[in-house]
């Protein structure tokens, strides 16, 4: 298909920004010097950090500005996973899964990121403490421990869009409260508890700040949790730059998609305030009409380091947090050690009732 073409190694740059002014080689983002540095002869260039980083109108969400020019998308044929890279860099594994057949797309990579969390520690310092990581899980096999080599790990820009937004809701419906009574059968008296309904109707007004929502579906949530924080005043305005020698996951969860859930995040709250407001602990019927007196999105790049690791033929992918260096992620288990640690629960059970009798 003429849409598809294999990355070319010995593809001519167009991106002239990041070329070494000294001696023409690629200028990569070094995360410890926070500058534009050159693998080849060390020249380092600096970069201007915006830090003035401001909410962008919805209005923005339907013609924001796309990614143009500088970047390329590639995609994963073994995983599907899909990435935004420098025009000029050259990909030859996924973060992912490892595989080296990666295929370059003939399409637009959306919009462009406005804000962006820079990585702190750099590749060496990631692999250090993901390998760390991995020889402290205790229910991996021992085997796998003695000679743990990630398959490539790579600093990964993952894409969160966050909505702040200003928000009268007006509600009406038919809530219930929990109702005990006593009542007398066949001459005994007892206590009976029933749903007391009520008719509500009225306005209530919230501000709901930065809710975040996940970009990509390639990323797993969970973990992205697990390696939080992120230093949030370390916010800066997205600039090209911050890309060169790092990837960025494209996001694949659509803006207008991304909204919808936030809404429906915050018409959940709102429904938990109004049945507290009434004490309500039942819903027959709750209509709630959102108006947003003013909302504003912003669209967040957060630093990771993305490995993977194989074993027995199946792959397992870490998580680096790019400010901090905290790990999550999956790791390979050993059914004998979970068996024996729960031999030896049940042992351990069975020894204390054993003592106690
Ligand atoms: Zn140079
Ligand atoms: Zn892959």
């Amino acid at each position: 298909m003429a849409e598809e073409q294999i990355v070319n190694f010995d593809e001519k740059s167009e991106s002239l920004h990041y070329k070494c002014p000294s001696c023409g080689a690629a200028l990569t983002f070094d995360p410890e010097k926070q500058a534009l540095v050159c693998e080849h002869c060390g020249t380092e260039q600096k970069i201007e950090f915006d830090s003035d980083v401001k909410e962008r109108s919805f209005e923005e969400l339907f013609s924001a500005e796309g990614w143009k020019g500088d970047v390329k998308v590639i995609q994963c044929q073994n995983c599907g996973a899909r990435e935004v890279l420098q025009k000029n860099q050259i990909s030859a594994t996924c973060p992912f899964c490892g595989s080296a057949s990666v295929v370059e797309k003939d399409e637009m990579p959306g919009v462009k990121p406005d804000t962006v969390i820079p990585f702190k520690i750099d590749e060496e310092v990631a692999k250090k403490s993901c390998i760390k990581w991995l020889k402290g899980r205790f229910f991996s096999p021992s085997a796998f421990k003695k000679n743990i080599k990630l398959n490539g790990l790579k600093g990964c820009y993952v894409p969160v869009w966050t909505f702040d937004s200003d928000c009268l809701a007006s509600y009406s419906g038919r809530l219930g409260r929990t109702r005990t009574r006593t009542v007398v059968i066949n001459g005994k008296t007892t206590t009976q508890t029933y749903v007391e309904y009520f008719y509500v109707s009225g306005q209530m007004d919230g501000f709901y700040n930065d809710i975040y929502v996940s970009g990509s579906s390639s990323v797993n949530q969970k973990f992205v949790g697990k390696v939080q924080p992120f230093d949030i005043n370390e916010y800066v305005r997205y600039d090209d730059k911050f890309l060169a020698g790092f990837m960025a996951n494209h996001y694949d969860v659509q803006p207008l998609d991304a909204w919808k859930n936030a809404e429906q995040r915050i018409r959940n709250d709102f429904q938990t305030r109004i049945m507290n407001r009434y004490g309500a602990s039942h819903v027959d019927f709750l209509d709630i009409k959102l108006s947003h007196v003013s909302k504003s999105f912003k669209y967040l790049m957060l630093p990771l380091y993305i490995s993977a690791v194989k074993y027995k033929n199946k792959v397992y992918n870490q998580y680096t947090n790019g400010q901090t260096g905290k790990v999550a992620g999956k790791a390979p288990l050993s059914w004998l050690k979970i068996g024996l640690v729960s031999l030896l629960g049940i042992a351990a059970i069975v020894a204390l009732y054993l003592l106690l009798m």
